[in-house]
């Protein structure tokens, strides 16, 4: 965290947002989002997540320890911080980010919403959809790594019904960004030319199957065509909703996706190589200083997206992975890929692997969260 921090710090200011509401910002992008907003750009920050606080004898899950960690910098460096803890996909708790964003923000004017989840509860029926990850009308193999014992194999996954699909087009699509959107619209939380944005991922051809044509990429499909339902109810605010299409990076949500670790193995080595390797806080970082506060049109691609996967698509980056791809087995990943540094970024996730961190010391298991709303 204090890293990621003195990155954004080292950076110098960005004439970015004053007031974020960021929806799921305790790891990955939107743990960076928070703390390029907050570091980057001085702004008041509420987050709402859904982690497991620490109770005595029972550590917490490492999102509610990053963002007590976050919390108390920005408390240090005179920053407001405040969170709430529960399910963004609930009436009750966009709610209480309402009441919050009432009596201590007044508005916000920029909603990042950086949601990974398997299910949701839908608030208006409560039926509960679980999103899959499943090819669409074939089944797919390809090679995979399970990165904890480096073995390379073949999987196949059989394709998904239509069912699966709306189930994870209703968890990971755009339904809910809309209606977080339409309820701070509603109690007029949004502030003149407000900004919202969602991430996405589009990836390669080796990952098409399972991601973007598979039912993910369905979900993500809705998530962007989203942006315009939104930027059409926020016109006479002069408000706009954007994509940001994100590079691939280990994060929980990335790792429980088949043939992706693999992909990251291989691509992080080229990436790295070629001397353009990013994680998370300098995928946000550069997502604000060069696209979204640059003082005039946002750049986009003829969707309206905005790339930050730009290096990671690029032409002689991808020619490397694919023919890395083709060769790698298990004897060859520890030289041709860079399963170390997978490894080491996904252990880093939960506070495993860090150095100059005693291991064998005492800890005190039970850390507030000093801007936590009960
Ligand atoms: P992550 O697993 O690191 O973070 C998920 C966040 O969601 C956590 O903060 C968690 O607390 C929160 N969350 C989950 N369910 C919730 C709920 N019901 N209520 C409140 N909070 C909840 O995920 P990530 O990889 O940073 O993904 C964030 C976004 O970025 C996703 O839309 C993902 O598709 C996109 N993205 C990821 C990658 C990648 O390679 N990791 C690449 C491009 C885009």
């Amino acid at each position: 965290m204090e890293n990621e921090i003195e990155y954004v710090r080292n950076n110098g200011v960005v004439e970015g947002p004053k007031k974020v509401l960021i929806i799921c910002p305790s790891t990955g992008f939107g743990l960076s989002s928070r703390i390029t907003s907050a570091f980057g750009s001085n702004a008041a920050t509420i987050g709402v997540y859904f982690e497991i606080p620490a109770a005595p004898g029972k550590p917490g899950s490492s999102g509610w320890y990053n963002t007590a960690a976050f919390e108390k910098e920005a408390t240090k460096a005179g920053l407001y911080a405040k969170s709430i803890n529960g399910d963004a996909f609930s009436d009750e708790i966009k709610k209480k980010t309402i009441d919050l964003i009432k009596a201590d923000l007044g508005q916000v004017d920029m909603v990042i919403y950086s949601v990974a989840s398997p299910r949701r509860t839908h608030p208006k029926t409560g039926v509960t959809y679980n999103s899959v990850l499943k090819p669409i009308g074939k089944p797919f193999s390809n090679k995979t790594v399970n990165f904890h014992t480096g073995v390379v194999s073949d999987i196949t996954i059989e394709p998904c019904t239509q069912e699966d699909i709306d189930n994870t087009v209703a968890v990971m699509g755009g339904e809910d960004w809309e209606m977080w959107i339409d309820a701070l619209r509603a109690e007029n939380l949004l502030a003149p030319g407000v900004i919202t944005v969602a991430y996405s991922y589009i990836g390669p051809e080796v990952t098409e199957a399972v991601y973007r044509k598979g039912t993910i990429g369905m979900a993500k499909n809705h998530l962007e065509a989203t942006t315009k339902v939104i930027t059409e109810k926020l016109k006479d605010i002069e408000g706009r909703a954007y994509i940001s299409v994100n590079k691939a990076l280990v994060t929980q949500s990335s790792s429980a996706i088949p043939v992706i670790p693999l992909y990251i193995s291989l691509l992080y080595k080229v990436m790295k190589e070629e001397g353009v390797h990013e994680g998370c806080i300098e995928q946000i970082d550069r997502l604000f200083r060069d696209r979204l506060f640059v003082g005039g049109e946002i750049p986009t691609d003829e969707e309206g997206r905005i790339r930050m996967d730009d290096w990671e698509l690029r032409d002689d980056i991808q020619e490397r992975v694919a023919r890395l791809w083709a060769e790698v087995t298990t004897e060859t990943l520890p030289e041709k890929g860079d399963l170390e540094g997978y490894r080491k970024e996904f252990f880093n996730l939960f506070g495993f692997d860090v150095p100059g961190i005693d291991y064998n010391a005492d800890v005190e298991e039970v850390v507030e969260v000093p801007g936590l709303v009960e």
